[in-house]
């Protein structure tokens, strides 16, 4: 009997889009899917000058940047639209992008123009790429995976960072929903729920410099299963299984990467 072999490159010939990947988890989880074989990895984000600079690191004929702001529709669209123009169909959805609370804030404190502004990123942004993404794999008739990044704290609540929490909540509403619709149509949607990663924007969020971040990050999971923080590298690897066919069967499904940290009750905020 001849063994059934898992191919080595998970995700060989696929077209992928990546949001917020100029930075952080997205840039790492954009070399991950080209060293598992993307025919292409497309880096959307706003920050220009870094995402063509991972994007040429990764290399032009693996990785293309395309400048696009998830807050207006017409660029989702028109990202989602130029991508299966240029390769022919989108097979993955990877929508990253994302923005923290204004500064830690409960509930009596919140401000409601920062709230406006998180969730136009995080809960609509996301919406118009699932929206737009779907639109594409079915017209297609691609057997496509969504993943979307939510947050550990979207499985509870948080002493403040309360618009954050709020819009991470959203993401899980999206993707179940998202999931019960698509099933039959041959799309997988699913989520990602990070742990603290010491990416730029907690650093930004705590204003702390690269130095103070990894101490930050060691107090954070000190005590945790693992030998270490949780790095971005442990985020690509959930979201490559959820991509990649892999996780064939596997839909609606919220995957917490968190190395332990909220049945610890622990979190950033
Ligand atoms: P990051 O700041 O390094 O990356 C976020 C990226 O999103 C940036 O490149 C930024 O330019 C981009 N972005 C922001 N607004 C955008 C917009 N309107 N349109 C397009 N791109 C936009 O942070 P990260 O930690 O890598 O965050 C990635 C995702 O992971 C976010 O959704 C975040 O909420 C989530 N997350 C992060 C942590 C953490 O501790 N770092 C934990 C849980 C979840």
């Amino acid at each position: 009997m001849t063994e059934k072999r898992i191919p080595l490159q998970k995700l060989h010939g696929k077209v992928a889009i990546i949001t917020g990947a100029a930075s952080g988890i997205g840039a790492v989880t954009a070399r991950h899917f080209a060293d598992h074989g993307a025919r292409v990895v497309v880096i959307a984000d706003v920050q220009d000058a870094k995402g063509r600079e991972v994007a040429a690191s990764i290399g032009s004929h693996r990785c293309t940047y395309v400048h696009c702001d998830v807050t207006d529709e017409d660029q989702v669209k028109s990202l989602v639209d130029s991508t299966v123009e240029l390769y022919g169909q989108l097979d993955v959805m990877y929508s990253n992008a994302g923005i923290t609370a204004a500064s830690v804030q409960t509930v009596m404190e919140l401000d409601l123009s920062w709230f406006d502004k998180v969730m136009a990123v995080n809960a609509r942004g996301m919406a118009a790429c699932v929206k737009h993404a779907a639109r594409a794999m079915v017209g297609k008739r691609v057997r496509g995976s969504i993943v979307c990044t939510a947050s550990c704290v979207a499985e509870w609540g948080t002493e403040s960072a309360t618009d954050y929490t709020i819009s991470k909540h959203a993401v899980l509403g999206l993707v179940r929903s998202a999931s019960v619709q698509l099933a039959a149509r041959g799309v997988r949607v699913n989520c990602v729920s990070p742990g603290a990663v010491g990416t730029p924007m907690v650093s930004e969020l705590f204003k702390i410099g690269e130095e103070e971040l990894k101490d930050f990050m060691a107090a954070v999971y000190s005590g945790s299963s693992d030998d270490g923080p949780l790095m971005e590298k442990h985020v690509a690897d959930a979201v490559l299984f959820l991509a990649s066919e892999e996780s064939a069967f596997i839909t609606g499904h919220n995957l917490v990467v968190d190395g332990g940290l909220g049945t610890k009750g622990k979190s950033l905020f």
